[in-house]
C-alpha cells in the first residue's frame, strides 16, 4: 500500500465538508460473502447472477429462482461486519464522512453500526407481496420456502412473496434518487470494493466533485479519480482513518 496515496487520501477527506461512501460487493469479500467478479472466488465464476436473480425467473420461473438465486441471498444472512465496515461507522461517528451509499444487500453496514445508509439494490431483512405489498420480515418468507411453499404465498392475499432485493430488471428504489443528490452536494465520494460495471448506480463516481477508489481490481472511474488505492478495503481504511487522526 503506498503512503503517498494514503496521505492524499487522508487530506482530500480532511479537506471536505460533505464525504459520501458508496460501497460494493468488494467490501464485504472480508466477511466470507463472494462478490461478483473476483478471479476465482466471484459468483460469476459459477452462476451466471444475472439469470437466477432476475424478475424474468422470478416471474417465469419461481422453483428456479428459488432454489438457486434465493441461496445466493440466504448465504448472506449469516455474516459479520469486517474491519472495513467498523471503520466506515466509526468514520461517520467522527465526522469524516456523512453516509454510505450501498449496492451491498448484506446487512452489514448496519449490523457495524452505521446510522445513515442508502440501500440502492434494497435488502435482504423484508420481503413484500408483489400484489398487495404487505411487507413480512425475511424469515416468514424462508420458512415457506423450506416448507416447499413455491412460490411462497402472502398470509393477507394469496398473492407472492418476494425478496426486496432488487433484482436485475427492478426498477431502483427512491433510495437512489437520494443518492443522486447526496453526490450531488457532496465535496467528496469514496468508492470502496466495487467494480463499478453495475448501472445505474455507476452513474454515481460521474457525477462526484472528487473521487477515490479503493479497490482490488480495476474500475471503469480509474482515470478519473484523484487517488486509487488497489489494496484490501479493510487496511486501506485502517491507514486512512490512523493518518487522519495523526496516529
Ligand atoms: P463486483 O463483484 O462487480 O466488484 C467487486 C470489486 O471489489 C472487484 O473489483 C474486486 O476485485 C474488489 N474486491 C474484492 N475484495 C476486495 C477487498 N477485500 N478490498 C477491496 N476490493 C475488493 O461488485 P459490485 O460492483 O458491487 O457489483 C456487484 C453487484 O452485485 C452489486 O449490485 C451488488 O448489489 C451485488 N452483490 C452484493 C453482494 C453483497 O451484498 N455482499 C455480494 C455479491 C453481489
Amino acid at each position: 500500500m503506498s503512503l503517498r496515496k494514503i496521505k492524499k487520501a487522508s487530506q482530500l477527506i480532511k479537506n471536505s465538508n460533505k464525504t459520501m461512501v458508496l460501497t460494493g460487493a468488494g467490501i464485504s469479500t472480508e466477511s466470507g460473502i463472494p462478490d461478483f467478479r473476483s478471479p476465482g472466488t466471484g459468483l460469476w465464476e459459477n452462476t451466471d447472477p444475472m439469470e437466477v436473480l432476475s424478475t424474468s425467473v422470478l416471474y417465469n420461473n419461481p422453483e428456479r429462482f428459488y432454489k438457486d438465486g434465493f441461496n445466493i441471498l440466504l448465504d448472506m444472512m449469516d455474516a459479520n461486519p469486517n474491519k472495513a465496515h467498523n471503520i466506515l461507522a466509526e468514520m461517520e461517528n467522527l465526522g469524516f464522512i456523512h453516509g454510505i451509499i450501498t449496492q451491498n444487500i448484506d446487512n452489514l453496514h448496519q449490523k457495524a453500526g452505521s446510522k445513515y445508509i442508502l440501500e440502492v439494490h434494497g435488502n435482504t431483512r423484508e420481503s413484500s407481496c408483489m400484489n398487495c405489498g404487505n411487507t413480512v420480515n425475511i424469515n416468514v418468507l424462508t420458512e415457506k420456502v423450506n416448507s416447499g411453499e413455491i412460490p411462497p404465498k402472502c398470509n393477507i392475499c394469496g398473492g407472492t412473496l418476494r425478496p426486496d432485493v432488487i433484482l436485475f430488471g427492478d426498477m431502483l428504489p427512491e433510495a437512489f434518487n437520494i443518492a443522486l443528490k447526496e453526490v450531488e452536494t457532496s465535496d467528496l465520494l469514496i468508492v470502496i470494493g466495487s467494480s463499478l460495471m453495475v448501472a445505474p448506480v455507476n452513474y454515481l463516481p460521474q457525477m462526484a466533485n472528487k473521487l477515490i477508489i479503493i479497490n482490488k481490481g480495476y474500475t471503469l472511474m480509474d482515470n478519473f479519480c484523484e487517488v486509487k488505492i488497489e489494496a484490501s478495503a479493510g487496511d486501506t481504511l485502517e491507514a486512512i482513518l490512523e493518518e487522519i487522526e495523526g496516529k
